[in-house]
């Protein structure tokens, strides 16, 4: 074993694969989490390793959608008031990543991640014996009209093709043939034959958890107040109590740009909430993940029940749920399913959002021993193996597998 103790802070689905893969090559490390494991935002997703996700958010023309969607109430896009002075230094590099050099330059960081996550993921869920809670069924994204289909077809679908993404034109009639209990709301649609997901986000970080403690790895239950690195490693302060690492791998998700800020880390990281609905659709059933793109809502097949995913809402990470926003969703899911589910529990929770699409991994050029893995909005799950072993790299030395330039901290400076 390496004597090097490194502390993970933040036990999401991204600290707890940097901790089995750093576990792995050889170290001692701890995890540190004001919660129990899985419990971020990493609980609530909808459960997709979503290897179609290879373009950026940030292009002019999604900007020139927004003003009209944060207006209409039943988008999916929305904004807290009061969040709006948060959202300034996001809003400016959300629009420097518009121009096309740099939205070019996203899409290919974007695929070198995803070219390398699958083969990740596997190795760790062959490591934690955690295959039984992944389906590869694929998943489908339907479209309400002909026109919207034509026109994805035409743009998005195919520039997600030229990415490298596996993905078939499917009719209507093509859809009911896959998912029957589905209603016939849909002009057809995307189908990702490579797409897996999870039967259960919260069961997946609690078998990478168990796997960690059961190989001598240490979990605390305790909140970290601040970080003090200097030379030799880092002072960690925690509720009553301060512990010396010799280094620290923040991923703290969405409360990152706090903790990296008194360091002089400028991150314009913000709180994009998520929403789920945990339904009972009663007789009917799905086998695979559906989403309604014109709504961007995913129905997901869970362990518990079938899982209601989405929205896009600006917004402090502890404010209320807004129940306009469940209901919304749940009108959704009546139309895509020709039923009325009755609902089972509703969560909200904070995908933590760079303006780039871009996850933050890497060491911090001012404080070498404090390497930092957030960011990584609506890909998460997806990203969150292949983060691991990324950062495993980086402190053993090596040559990262993928070029770690467009994800340093320090772009946004
Ligand atoms: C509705 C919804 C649907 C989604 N669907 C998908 C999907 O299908 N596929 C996908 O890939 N991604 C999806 N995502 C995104 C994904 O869930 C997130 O990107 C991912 O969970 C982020 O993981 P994380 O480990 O960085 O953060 P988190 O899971 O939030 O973990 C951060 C941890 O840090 C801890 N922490 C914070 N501050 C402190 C502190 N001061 N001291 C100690 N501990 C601290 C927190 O308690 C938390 O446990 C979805 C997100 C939402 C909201």
């Amino acid at each position: 074993m390496q004597s090097t103790h490194i502390a993970i802070i933040g036990a999401g689905v991204v600290g707890l694969s940097t901790a089995l893969c750093l576990q792995k090559a050889g170290y001692r490390v701890t995890i540190i989490d004001k919660e129990a494991p899985g419990m971020g935002a990493s609980f609530g997703n909808a459960g997709l390793f979503a290897d179609y996700a290879r373009l950026p958010f940030a292009k002019f023309a999604m900007m020139r959608k927004m003003p009209g969607m944060l207006l209409d109430k039943t988008s999916p896009l929305s904004m807290q008031g009061s969040y709006l002075p948060a959202l300034m230094p996001y809003g400016w590099e959300f629009v420097k990543a518009c121009f096309p050099a740099k939205y070019a330059r996203g899409k290919a960081a974007m695929k070198s991640l995803q070219e390398h996550a699958r083969l990740a993921d596997q190795a760790l869920l062959d490591l934690t014996n955690a295959r039984d809670l992944i389906k590869s069924e694929g998943c489908l994204g339907l479209f309400a009209t002909e026109q919207g289909f034509a026109t994805a077809q035409a743009g998005d679908l195919q520039e997600r093709r030229d990415q490298g993404v596996n993905l078939e034109f499917l009719t209507a009639a093509q859809v009911s043939e896959l998912e029957p209990d589905l209603a016939g709301f849909h002009a057809g649609g995307v189908f990702y034959p490579d797409t897996r997901f999870t039967v259960s986000p919260l069961e997946l970080s609690r078998r990478y958890a168990r796997h960690f403690t059961d190989n001598g790895g240490r979990i605390l239950q305790d909140r970290v107040k601040a970080l003090s690195p200097d030379e030799a490693g880092v002072n960690v302060s925690l509720s009553d109590s301060s512990v010396r690492f010799d280094r620290v791998v923040v991923c703290t998700g969405v409360a990152s740009r706090e903790i990296l800020a008194p360091l002089g880390v400028r991150m314009p990281l913000v709180s994009e909430r998520g929403y789920h609905l945990t339904l009972d659709i009663g007789t009917k059933a799905l086998s695979r993940p559906v989403g309604w793109l014109d709504k961007a809502v995913f129905l997901t097949p869970m362990e518990d029940g079938v899982r209601l995913a989405g929205m896009a809402e600006f917004a402090f990470a502890d404010a209320p749920i807004n129940p306009q926003r469940a209901d919304g969703m749940l009108q959704h899911a009546k139309v895509m399913l020709g039923c009325n589910p009755s609902i089972k529990s509703t969560w909200v929770g904070s995908r933590p959002t760079t303006p780039d699409s871009l996850p933050v991994i890497g060491a911090l050029d001012k404080h070498p021993r404090v390497t930092v893995a957030f960011g990584h909005g609506h890909l998460g799950l997806t990203f969150g193996a292949v983060t691991g072993q990324l950062i495993t790299e980086t402190i053993l030395g090596q040559t990262p597998t993928v070029d770690l330039s467009p994800f340093s901290a320090a772009r946004f400076s």
